[in-house]
């Protein structure tokens, strides 16, 4: 959704739950969502999440976001979450409705095909290559290659 739409919408459910001392930016992060930052009372967004997805789904995330605002850093997402998250009209979108910005990274593997998306290079073999071919021990033959995005 629109960027400049978002933060007035994130800035109208501030008002409107009462957080008046707190703010709302938009952050840079590409491996979460948003985040509530207690000890600065603010609240962010990923620009570039915000920018991939539906109005429908930037608005559950502020309201997941403002939902911890009002419940407090100890209390995570168990019950009394959930519970608050209703009440101020929020929902929990599935994970698979969501676009993630891309990571850094792809990891594939040169024998089978197999990738995932990462921020990190890191030196892990292909757990099905290695079952298959190396009875289920690393082998430096299926190591993951490393293609910047
Ligand atoms: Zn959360
Ligand atoms: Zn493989």
């Amino acid at each position: 959704m629109d960027l400049k739409k978002c933060e007035k919408m994130a800035r109208e459910f501030l008002q409107k739950f009462d957080l008046k001392n707190w703010d709302f930016f938009f952050d840079r992060a590409k491996v979460r969502l948003g985040a509530c930052h207690f000890a600065k009372n603010k609240i962010s967004i990923s620009r570039e999440f915000v920018i991939l997805n539906s109005e429908k789904i930037c608005r559950d995330l502020i309201l997941h976001e403002i939902a911890h605002a009002l419940c407090g850093a100890k209390i995570g997402h168990g019950k009394n979450f959930k519970k608050k998250l209703r009440e101020i009209g929020g929902e929990n979108f599935s994970k698979k409705e969501v676009r993630m910005p891309a990571r850094k990274f792809t990891a594939f593997c040169e024998n089978c095909g197999e990738n995932f998306q990462t921020q990190k290079r890191c030196k892990i073999a292909c757990r099905k290559c290695c079952r298959k071919f190396s009875n289920g021990k690393f082998c430096e033959k299926f190591i993951f290659k490393f293609l910047e995005n």
